[in-house]
């Protein structure tokens, strides 16, 4: 088993309690998570059709630390909203991804993990 694969299911288990319940539709699914370089947004993508998902998250977060666990809950409840809702555009993926996040208890976490990215991005070019 991966790492992540727990932070997967805690991640459907926020949308499940404060979102809606989608139970029955992530059972039928597979997810596979990766860490790249290149995402489309700040922290990941996901791409796929049902029932095979492919969740692609930034490098900077490859590390396994709790913060880094923290960042990856949000951010895959964000991919998972991307995935239930395929017609809403990303502002409204991003706001529920915050209000859940209140609803959760991570709003914090999303705070601390745009500043993080951030100074990990600024650190990166220093080093170029
Ligand atoms: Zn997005």
């Amino acid at each position: 088993m991966n790492w992540w694969e727990s932070l997967v299911i805690e991640a459907q288990e926020i949308i499940n309690k404060h979102h809606q319940d989608e139970s029955s539709f992530f059972a039928g699914c597979n997810f596979d998570v990766s860490f790249i370089q290149e995402t489309d947004d700040a922290f990941g993508f996901v791409d796929g059709t049902y029932p095979n998902y492919k969740i692609g998250l930034h490098t900077l977060l490859s590390k396994p630390t709790p913060e880094n666990q923290d960042f990856i809950r949000m951010t895959i409840v964000h991919e998972l909203l991307h995935i239930i809702h395929a017609d809403w555009n990303e502002g409204q993926v991003a706001n529920e991804e915050y209000r859940l996040a209140n609803l959760a208890g991570y709003f914090q976490t999303l705070l601390r993990r745009d500043e993080a990215y951030l100074k990990r991005v600024r650190n990166l070019k220093d080093l170029e």
